[in-house]
């Protein structure tokens, strides 16, 4: 049978499971999301497409989540984790802080009054010009078409961008690279970049909310802001020098910026291979009251605050899979355990 069909039967199954066993159940979960977007979008980059959620799809997410579960903000969902829980609860976050989250999705906040929190890489909010990577990627694609040859830790690469397929090459050898690279590392490549970049395309600013744009959010009373680190890096490729950068000081722009103690962090690309021991220590030690991943999970009582769970929204789930997920994250656990085990077999 064609994985596809499998899928869809394993969300359907999944989708009941949640309907007529998990939803009698109410659990709390945080749900992260990166960018919205107001048309389907399309890109060449593995796995940006999914990182955007139509706007009207985040609408009716939002929409349902209402009808049965309590919006909470994350001051009132992790200081309530170790109380017995009566009703379902969800709090919304956002990751990597881009402009369309407020453009697009305040008025949806406001209409259902639902307290947002964002998360910040303050390198790229203090530095307009400097683009995060898949942005540049993206303008690479978009608007350069010679031949460009780079040096990465020793390798020289080329491709051809008359080609579209050396265009797919070149997004999915970068963002391999960008998620292996430390800090210094993978700011030099994207150095790099720029340069090609300007030679073809001159307005080279991000889209990352600015400071003025924080604060006037933040009035609303729905948004707040945490850290996510300085320029986004996979921090377990990090060293100490590194560390301080990403964390310590990625904390202390963020509390200038807000004008209070930046409270909460989201881990760069969240999944436990982006992190280690030492990693979570710093962030701990940096003052940071709790920590969020994107490892799959309800927030319980025996969730590591340092480690707390979150569930990955993907823009191109449709609605039975959204709902799937979020009422049966236990069976999905469950099933990719046993899938896992039963993988390592053959490895
Ligand atoms: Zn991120």
């Amino acid at each position: 049978m064609r994985p596809q069909i499998l899928k869809r039967i394993f969300s359907v199954f999944t989708y009941l499971y949640g309907l007529f066993y998990g939803k009698k159940r109410p659990k709390r979960v945080i749900l992260c999301y990166h960018r919205l977007i107001d048309r389907k979008r399309s890109s060449l980059i593995p796995h940006i497409a999914s990182n955007f959620v139509e706007v009207s799809k985040f609408e009716n997410q939002i929409k349902w989540l209402c009808s049965f579960a309590i919006p909470r903000s994350l001051d009132q969902i992790i200081r309530d984790m170790s109380l017995p829980c009566k009703k379902w609860e969800f709090c919304i976050t956002f990751d990597d802080g881009y402009r369309d989250v407020l453009e697009l999705g305040l008025p949806i906040f406001r209409k259902y009054g639902i307290p947002v929190a964002i998360f910040l890489n303050s390198h790229f909010v203090l530095n307009p010009a400097c683009l995060p990577w898949p942005e540049l990627l993206d303008k690479l694609i978009d608007n350069y078409r010679e031949r460009l040859i780079i040096e990465i830790e020793g390798q020289r690469v080329g491709y051809d961008f008359e080609y579209l397929g050396e265009r797919e090459k070149f997004a999915k050898d970068m963002r391999e690279w960008f998620r292996k690279l430390g800090s210094r590392k993978a700011k030099e490549l994207r150095r790099r970049l720029k340069g090609v970049l300007e030679e073809v395309f001159s307005d080279g600013h991000n889209d990352v909310i600015s400071p003025e744009e924080i604060l006037s959010s933040m009035k609303t009373g729905l948004i707040e802001f945490g850290g996510h680190s300085s320029t986004h890096v996979n921090l377990d490729r990090c060293d100490e020098e590194e560390l301080t950068y990403e964390i310590i000081n990625d904390r202390n722009s963020i509390s200038q910026i807000i004008s209070q103690e930046a409270k909460y962090f989201s881990y760069p690309y969240g999944k436990q291979k982006y992190r280690n021991r030492y990693v979570i220590e710093y962030v701990r030690k940096s003052g940071y009251l709790a920590s969020f991943t994107i490892d799959p999970g309800y927030l319980l009582d025996t969730c590591d605050i340092y480690e707390v769970p979150r569930l990955a929204i993907n823009g191109e789930w449709d609605f039975v899979r959204f709902k799937s997920m979020l009422l049966g994250l236990n069976m999905f656990n469950y099933v990719s355990t046993i899938r896992s085990t039963f993988a390592a077999d053959y490895l």
